[in-house]
């Protein structure tokens, strides 16, 4: 074991899952920090196929949260877009890609650190069998405006020692905002890559068809 705690031929995997509809520097931002305070060697960005919870609104195709993904993750080199999810027949869950990921890799060559901001890690329980994840991986929450670390607590002990918390500088910037934004023809620039930007204006994404 060395000074970053890692043993020797062991590798360190941050996982960013996300819905990335679209993908903004909040992610981006959540994913450096955790790569370099973690010393991880990589980090893979998993858009989610179908998720569950969101089905309701006006969404981007898992297709176009993918080419969005895969343009945010061009310019570093230590980011990579995975399709895991996207590719999968069924609604995505946590769980299901940590297990099909391990398959891949070797138990005790790999860590994986699954990236979460603290809104998404609090609701942690009501997550398909959320008691196995400390079992796959160790989790990293990242603070978010608006959650307190402090909430932690409130999780069951073996979800809550599994968990590192992690001050990152606070981004008052999501998905929702960026959506909302565009609906109301206002500005989204330096919320998101100006690929990203580019690609939304160009396939017209989250843009209400005006009536005819
Ligand atoms: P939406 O508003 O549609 O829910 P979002 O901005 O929350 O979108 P998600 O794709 O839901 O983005 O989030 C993926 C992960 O990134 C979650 O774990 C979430 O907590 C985290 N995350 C998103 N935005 C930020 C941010 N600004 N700072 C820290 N973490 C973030
Ligand atoms: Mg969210």
């Amino acid at each position: 074991m060395n000074v970053s705690g890692r043993a020797k031929g062991q590798k360190k995997i941050g996982i960013m899952g996300g819905t990335f509809d679209p993908i903004h520097f909040g992610h981006l931002l959540a994913a450096e920090e955790s790569r370099t305070v973690l010393e991880l060697d990589e980090v893979i960005f998993i858009p989610a196929g179908d998720p569950a919870h969101k089905r309701e609104r006006k969404t981007a195709s898992p297709e176009d949260r993918y080419v969005m993904t895969l343009l945010t993750t061009l310019g570093n080199p230590k980011f990579t877009p995975s399709r895991i999810e996207i590719d999968r027949k069924e609604p995505s869950h946590t769980v299901d890609t940590l297990r099909e990921m391990r398959h891949w890799y070797a138990p005790e060559k790999v860590t994986f650190f699954f990236i979460t901001g603290l809104d998404a890690v609090l609701g942690i329980t009501s997550w398909k069998e959320y008691e196995a994840l400390p079992g796959l991986c160790r989790m990293v929450a990242v603070n978010r405006p608006g959650y307190s670390p402090r909430k932690l607590e409130n999780l069951p002990a073996e979800i809550r020692q599994a968990i590192i918390p992690l001050e990152i500088p606070l981004l008052s910037i999501s998905s929702t905002e960026i959506r909302q934004r565009i609906e109301e023809r206002r500005s989204i620039k330096y919320l998101l890559p100006e690929a990203v930007e580019q690609y939304i204006y160009k396939k017209e994404l989250y843009r209400k068809k005006l009536e005819v």
